[in-house]
């Protein structure tokens, strides 16, 4: 039943670890994003660019999905209290959402702004710094995006991961215009407003897929197949148990929660039932990916709590 001592210190260790990771790709996209606000509305006012001027606002804007993500993790790192019993980790579900909501609305700026300047047939043609500009923003944001997810799937941290898309729908959006120009020195003036509004379809659709995981997690649903199933072998794969019932399973941020009924021998000793229960919480730990916390009831095998129904 009682957590052992050195895993529950084991398991906020490497909390802490990914927090570390997570709080410095973060700054590293802070810093981007503050030197391409800079060089953007520059360079836009320089060349009498409003587009450019306009990216440069959009790059201010980035800021304020970096700050969710590091506000989310100095919360959610917080320990359990007395009154967050569970700990803080359901902040970062709610911080993936809030930023999967501001995808939602990046990309229905950029088709709007695009569709609108099409309908009114107003034709563009950005110059060459433009294209320059553009295009050192698509490889800086697309670098961005690759660092920032490969930290989000080693952490499993779903605010990470839809700040990652962030940095992706920019790098978009900067390909938008690099694709426009190009068109626009061929001599057609739609090329970045039509490439602007498959981008922010794009971006609305990813933001909707992140919006809609966050959903999920905030209603405790089930992890999904494959780990119940890792779950379910690690617990019947345990010396003692002799069946079980009543496995559940819940994320939370980067987290798993899971609680189990096991079944042992009713002649056991309460210290031999508890050293069994141990036995399997340890198991478990070691066949999660993120971190676990656990709690192992112990019934003795009898025929009657055999018949309990193994799915309620
Ligand atoms: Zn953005
Ligand atoms: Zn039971």
């Amino acid at each position: 039943m009682l957590v052992s001592k050195s895993s529950s210190l084991a398991t906020s260790e490497r909390m802490r670890r990914e927090a570390g990771s997570i709080t410095r790709v973060t700054n590293i996209g802070i810093v981007m994003n503050v030197i391409m606000t800079l060089a953007k509305i520059l360079a836009g006012w320089a060349f009498g660019s409003i587009a450019l001027v306009a990216d440069g606002v959009h790059s201010l804007s980035d800021l304020a999905t970096d700050a969710l993500v590091i506000v989310g993790t100095r919360v959610g790192l917080r320990p359990a209290d007395k009154r967050h019993p569970y700990g803080h980790g359901k902040i970062e579900t709610i911080s993936a959402f809030l930023i999967a909501f501001a995808l939602v609305l990046v990309g229905a700026r950029i088709s709007y702004v695009a569709g609108r300047e099409m309908y009114l047939r107003h034709h563009s043609y950005p110059g060459v710094w433009v294209l320059v500009i553009a295009a050192i923003s698509v490889v800086g944001k697309e670098w961005l995006f690759r660092i920032t997810r490969r930290v989000a799937l080693a952490c499993n941290s779903a605010a990470v991961f839809a700040n990652a898309w962030h940095h992706r729908s920019d790098a978009l959006g900067a390909l938008a215009v690099v694709f426009g120009s190009v068109a626009g020195m061929m001599g057609w003036g739609h090329g970045d407003q039509a490439a602007g509004v498959v981008v922010g379809i794009m971006v609305v659709g990813v933001g909707l897929k992140i919006g809609a995981d966050a959903l999920v997690e905030l209603f405790d649903v089930s992890a999904d197949v494959e780990t119940v199933t890792a779950l379910e072998q690690a617990i019947s794969g345990e010396e003692g148990v002799r069946a079980f019932h009543r496995l559940r399973s819940r994320l939370v941020g980067r987290e798993i929660f899971v609680d189990v009924h096991i079944l042992v021998d009713p002649a056991l000793s309460v210290v031999q039932g508890h050293r069994v229960a141990d036995r399997v919480e340890e198991a478990i730990r070691s066949s999660m990916k993120r971190p676990a916390n656990i709690v192992v009831h112990i019934e003795p095998d009898l025929p009657e709590l055999r018949a309990v129904n193994p799915n309620k």
